[in-house]
């Protein structure tokens, strides 16, 4: 039916005519969205039923990649890509006065995460069908992502976020593959043939409606699934107000949490996470059953990853799974248990370190909870063996400690490797936050820097660099990213160079649209577009940003003398609806933006936006069109970042600390190709050891800072009165937990180099080429060929690229 426009066009028409009863012109884009949408996904499913097979008949090693967040954004014009079926698609489209952007457009972000680590899990299922892995997700199908933002009065409104109105395409639902997951009740004793032996009785059961996506590589037959978990009432019970057990089942998969890193202690989260892990691992197992019809080679056949500590029970609920059902020796148990399960660690932040206090935990799960204590108190064995009489090292190092469930010590005693996410992460892992861990495990710990898929954060994103790479280099770059290198010999072609401003400024024209439309605001097209897009944190210091647009609009209207290149500063960010200081800054960053854009003296310089809803599919637009990045956090507090690498493939220079995997884009692409600012992270931890950093004296020796911290509380901002008054005392009376007024002297000055460097625009592209030419390290390819390797022990039927 893709073979060519004609024998499409007749699909298409049948088939919409036959879903919706309606003639081609009745009908809506909705309506042909979900007829292209069923179209594609009808197509895929030979492959994907013929990709089940093998892997089951070739007995290949599976990955299973559990995830409480899948960000996955649209579907419809990534699977166009990968099938290799666009154009036909495209023209067929066409010649029936369709666009297909405009039909693309209509699809709703599929956005089941909050960011970064969302992201991330999306990229791999990419990489993973791409490089011919068997690599599966299990997630959550939350009937509501991540909310939706509205910006009122420059203050952030959340809404219900509503993918699924409108229904599907991609998902298949499969209530024959159902699994029950039991929470509450008891732990029964009992005598198996003399054995002492546990299950788990009277609990309250939900069902565990699985729906599967297929996951399609690029340019290969290799079709994998991810499998998102619905929560649904299992059998109604007698004893209990049915409504109310039918509101309580379906909750338990009806929001994602919209905190990024705190932790929430709420019991419903924690219902989540075992209802992902329980019915992932009890599906996991059947299907090793039906093939090898024995637990005792799973961890030879089947590897589990868990992405952070949110899936962490995978490692008692599988125990639960080998001692009770199977009825394995604790040994033997534990041994397959640690040899399947591997784990990523994302963060060093202590407050977002997920804890549970026992009471919540045990009466929830209570085999689970036994089995969790019987793992801690075998462990603390361990550590008395090698550590006698250091009780402060083992309550420490414990994973039930102070009346709390440490996830991080289950998840590192329970797994045979724990990964950081970028080098400078895995160091302060292994030196600092998880030491104690890395001395008695030192083999454990290995580092894995983050990667972003280049087929949808260039390929997909970008056609218009795209189809420049390739008349340049060949496309030889969409299967090896590592080709990007080639780019370097033409980073002084001045024809190339002259190319490559053109498609940034036709990336910057589709932008100032966008933007335009959005927010009404008019922005000069030829300013450099600085961006600064992430979720809203102060450890990101988005605050930095905005303080150093102040000083540049307090610098333009008392010095006429002094000049800058035009520059429009644009954000996006979500603030937690619970995170009341990232609120003030989205609020601040809107009242500056109030200012700046009104003035006539300064608004041909500067501009301000702040794009509401940040998500995949808007990000697309705006990574593309960037010229600078924005990659400040405080240094030692940004575990990688991914967003620094969209830019950098993008041809964005990077403003940035020496923090996360910014310091290998500055290994890969040279000091002297970005602008590099800011405390080292050693200096961070210094100040946080030894005291000595007083932000006061930052406030009364600078009189940049001075004049910009006034002007928060003194009435600059009208009818703000005191709405800024808990910035200004984070900064001064809080003495400025993340360097924000330490590191801004140094970031007047590297953007100071940002504004010289950008009028010398043939240097400027230079170095733009050379970050494309270097950022296919950066390819989730890489980061996932070396995870099969090094982690999961798996194997592809394709070269795997080696780097
Ligand atoms: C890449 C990405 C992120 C992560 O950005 P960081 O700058 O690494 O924090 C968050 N949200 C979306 C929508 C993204 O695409």
């Amino acid at each position: 039916m893709f073979s060519n426009k004609e024998s499409f066009q007749k699909v298409f028409l049948k088939k919409l005519e036959m879903t919706y009863g309606k003639s081609f012109k009745e009908s809506t884009v909705q309506d042909q969205y979900h007829t292209l949408g069923n179209m594609v996904r009808e197509y895929i499913s030979s492959d994907w039923i013929a990709t089940n097979e093998a892997q089951r008949s070739n007995h290949s090693k599976q990955v299973y990649y559990l995830s409480i967040e899948f960000l996955l954004g649209r579907l419809l014009g990534q699977n166009l890509l990968n099938l290799g079926i666009k154009e036909v698609v495209e023209e067929g489209l066409k010649d029936l006065n369709i666009s297909l952007e405009e039909i693309e457009e209509i699809e709703a972000d599929a956005g089941l995460g909050n960011g970064g680590l969302g992201r991330l899990a999306a990229c791999f299922l990419d990489s993973l069908a791409s490089l011919n892995l068997p690599g599966h997700g299990c997630g959550i199908r939350y009937k509501h992502g991540l909310f939706d933002q509205k910006i009122v009065d420059g203050f952030q409104v959340e809404l219900p976020e509503q993918w699924l109105r409108h229904g599907n395409s991609w998902e298949v639902r499969k209530v024959d593959q159902s699994i029950e997951v039991n929470f509450w009740g008891d732990v029964e004793y009992y005598s198996d043939n003399g054995k002492l032996a546990f299950r788990h009785i009277n609990g309250e059961s939900i069902l565990a409606v699985p729906y599967d996506i297929p996951v399609v590589g690029y340019d290969t037959t290799t079709v994998n699934t991810l499998r998102l978990w619905n929560a649904e009432p299992a059998s109604f019970p007698v004893h209990k107000d049915v409504m109310q057990y039918k509101r309580e089942t379906e909750a338990v998969s009806e929001f994602l949490y919209p905190d990024d890193t705190h932790e929430d202690g709420k019991i419903l989260r924690l219902k989540q996470q075992y209802f992902l892990v329980s019915a992932s691992l009890q599906s996991i197992v059947r299907s090793h059953r039906i093939v090898y019809g024995t637990l005792a080679n799973l961890h030879e056949k089947v590897a589990i990853h868990i992405n952070d500590t949110h899936p962490v029970l995978a490692i008692p609920e599988l125990m639960r799974i080998l001692l009770d059902e199977e009825k394995l020796s604790w040994d033997d148990a534990w041994h397959i248990t640690t040899q399947t399960i591997s784990y990523t660690n994302h963060t060093t932040l202590s407050e977002a370190l997920e804890k549970w206090p026992i009471h919540l935990f045990k009466p929830l799960l209570p085999r689970i909870y036994m089995i969790v204590e019987e793992i801690n108190q075998r462990f603390c064995e361990e550590l008395w063996k090698r550590y006698p009489y250091q009780w402060k090292r083992i309550e420490d190092m414990a994973i039930i400690a102070h009346d709390m469930v440490k996830m991080a010590h289950l998840a590192i005693v329970g797994s045979h490797k724990v990964n950081g996410v970028a080098k400078i992460h895995t160091d302060i892992l292994k030196k600092r936050e998880m030491k104690n861990f890395f001395d008695f495990y030192p083999q454990k710990f290995i580092n894995k820097t983050n990667g972003i898929t280049h087929r949808r954060w260039l390929l997909k994103a970008n056609p218009e660099l795209s189809i420049l790479l390739n008349e340049t280099i060949g496309d030889e770059w969409v299967k090896n990213p590592y080709a990007l290198k080639q780019l370097e010999s033409y980073a002084q072609d001045k024809n190339f160079k002259d190319q490559l401003k053109k498609v940034k400024q036709q990336r910057k024209d589709i932008l100032s649209e966008v933007i335009k439309k959005q927010t009404g605001i008019e922005i000069n097209p030829q300013s450099i577009f600085d961006v600064q897009v992430k979720r809203l944190h102060a450890y990101k210091r988005q605050l930095l940003n905005v303080l150093h647009i102040m000083y540049l609009y307090n610098r333009l209207k008392e010095d006429s003398n002094f000049k800058i290149v035009p520059r429009t500063f644009i954000f996006g960010a979500k603030a937690s609806p619970g995170y009341y200081y990232a609120k003030k800054v989205i609020k601040l960053i809107n009242s500056v933006a109030d200012v700046v854009n009104s003035d006539p003296v300064t608004s041909p310089f500067l501009k301000v936006v702040f794009l509401e809803n940040y998500r995949v599919s808007l990000a697309e637009d705006v990574f593309t069109a960037a010229d600078v990045s924005e990659q400040i956090s405080t240094a030692s507090k940004e575990a990688s970042g991914t967003g620094n690498m969209k830019f950098m493939m993008n041809g964005a220079l990077t403003v940035g600390t020496m923090d996360g995997a910014n310091v290998e884009i500055a290994e890969v692409v040279g000091e002297n190709n970005m602008f590099i600012f800011g405390l080292s992270s050693e200096e961070v931890l210094h100040y946080q050891q030894n005291g000595g950093y007083r932000s006061f004296d930052y406030y009364h020796h600078d009189q940049r800072i001075k004049k910009v911290l006034e002007q928060l509380t003194n009435g600059f901002f009208k009818n703000t009165y005191d709405l800024f008054e808990p910035i200004y005392d984070s900064l001064l009376m809080q003495n400025d937990e993340y360097y924000v007024l330490r590191d801004f002297a140094s970031y007047v000055q590297a953007q100071e180099k940002v504004n010289q460097a950008y009028g010398d625009k043939d240097k400027w592209f230079e170095m733009s080429a050379l970050n494309i030419a270097q950022s296919g390290y950066f390819s989730s390819d890489r980061t996932i060929s070396e995870y099969a390797k090094e982690i999961w022990e798996i194997n592809s039927s394709k070269q795997i690229l080696s780097y």
